[in-house]
């Protein structure tokens, strides 16, 4: 049985000591190291997958030169300067997909739209000539110049330009975009839709990305019940297991939903052990503080290592972190709202790591302007529920959402962000800056 070693720091195991916000992510981000499991998949699967591979193109983008729009393709020596004017004759049409010298040799399939272009194709392009190109049509040999059609007068079999064209102007050169060998993507990367488009464009349809992280997901406590129970008194519904397993699936994750595991030591002991087989990482909340923690502590111990740290935060204080073998263990706290928010700042990051995306996705903090007054008390990090807009002007403005309650979901699910009160911080005045989370799509 292997355990990681958790960086000792005041709060460790048993200590009466509080870590910091950042001390606690900081010891939890370095007991975790990245999965390495890989599958191979179509890219059409592939949407918020985490690209395990590099990619590298094994063509040039555009593979030909082509057109950048419907109009003519000339040689360049052919454009008049200055007031001049100059009539060039059509000697044939290109469409995209249909290169010229096909035409001319008679290999382009003779679709009904090809054959009016075959039998208007008279040959190479010389001085004096030029032909009809469609946006993307590659471009006929020795042609190096579009010139826009609506930039020219059509008169029959013949078009009039002027002289405000340049050479080489409106034609896209092969290899331009990318070219054959280079990376463009980087594995660890969380795939996007125009990412996927990119890898179409090189002609890739599997790829290598990480395999999903399993996660076990079970709640504590003899007050909480499982929906469909009836309601009773001195009782809760079990809400955390449903917004906890909620945020794994927008994460990606698998999830093992394990219901409610009574105060029991050897049920804990049995929920713990399957977990730790089936998953990369548990998830539980409630449980966790003082007094509370007995039998997950003794089965935790026994198995496996845990830490149990209060942290100088609100709403979250006691949170739990541990593993059994290779698997990790997130012991959050009860309170609904304290769950949203260690789960935000801390299990968040970790699976991150843990996915191995190379570059977290926590949303950037932003500078806002707070429109109410906060009361607060320096020597722990706040994360109130904040409503994040901006004003007419174009300022970012926040303000709380009501009562703040570490029980009150209500104050989570009207939020779009947290309002973060540094350590230090004391109270706020209304209009005073804060920084803000948004929360970035995923609650
Ligand atoms: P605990 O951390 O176990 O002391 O729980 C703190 C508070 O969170 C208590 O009021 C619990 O009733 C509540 N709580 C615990 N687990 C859940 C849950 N799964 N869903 C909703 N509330 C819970
Ligand atoms: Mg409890």
């Amino acid at each position: 049985m292997s355990n990681f070693n958790v960086q000792s720091g005041c709060g460790d195991e048993n200590e009466q000591g509080t870590l910091t916000v950042s001390q606690a992510l900081q010891n939890m981000l370095g007991a975790i190291t990245e999965r390495r499991n890989t599958e191979q998949i179509h890219i059409s699967e592939a949407v918020d997958r985490i690209l395990a591979q590099a990619i590298s193109s094994p063509l040039n983008v555009p593979s030909h030169r082509n057109s950048a729009v419907d109009g003519y393709a000339v040689l360049q020596a052919d454009l008049p300067s200055g007031e001049d004017t100059k009539t060039l004759n059509i000697i044939g049409r290109v469409v995209a997909g249909h290169p010229y010298k096909d035409e001319l040799s008679g290999k382009a399939l003779p679709s009904a739209s090809r054959k009016l272009t075959l039998c208007r194709s008279k040959g190479e392009l010389q001085q004096g000539d030029c032909i009809q190109i469609m946006t993307g049509a590659q471009m006929p040999d020795l042609a190096d110049t579009v010139i826009m059609q609506e930039h020219v007068e059509v008169t029959g079999d013949s078009i009039r330009l002027d002289g405000r064209h340049t050479g080489g102007q409106n034609v896209r050169q092969a290899g331009e975009d990318i070219q054959v060998g280079q990376v463009v993507l980087q594995t660890g990367i969380k795939l996007t839709p125009p990412q996927i488009g990119l890898i179409a464009s090189l002609g890739i349809a599997e790829i290598r990305v990480k395999t999903p992280l399993t996660a076990a997901v079970f709640s504590t406590g003899d007050e909480v019940l499982s929906l469909g129970e009836a309601a009773k008194e001195g009782c809760i519904y079990d809400s955390n297991r449903y917004s906890m397993i909620s945020a794994l699936k927008k994460l990606g994750c698998n999830v093992l939903d394990m219901g409610i595991i009574p105060d029991d030591p050897e049920k804990l002991r049995l929920a713990f052990e399957q977990a730790a087989n089936s998953a990369d990482v548990i998830l539980t909340s409630g449980g966790v503080s003082v007094g509370e923690a007995d039998y997950t502590k003794q089965v935790l111990m026994e198995a496996g290592s845990i830490n149990f740290w209060k942290v100088a935060m609100k709403p979250g204080r006691p949170v739990a972190f541990g593993n059994i073998n290779d698997t990790i263990f997130f012991g959050l706290p009860g309170n609904p709202v304290a769950v949203m928010v260690t789960f935000y700042q801390f299990a968040l990051p970790c699976l991150q790591k843990m996915m191995g995306l190379s570059k977290p996705l926590i949303s950037p903090i932003i500078k806002a302007q707070c429109s109410n007054t906060i009361r607060k008390i320096p020597g722990r990090s706040e994360f109130q529920r904040g409503i994040l807009s901006q004003t007419s002007s174009g300022e970012w403005q926040v303000c709380t959402t009501g009562k703040q309650g570490s029980g009150i979901l209500r104050s989570m699910s009207e939020a779009n962000a947290f309002i973060i009160l540094e350590h230090e911080r004391t109270s706020i005045k209304k209009g005073e800056w804060v920084n803000v989370q948004p929360f970035s799509g995923l609650f």
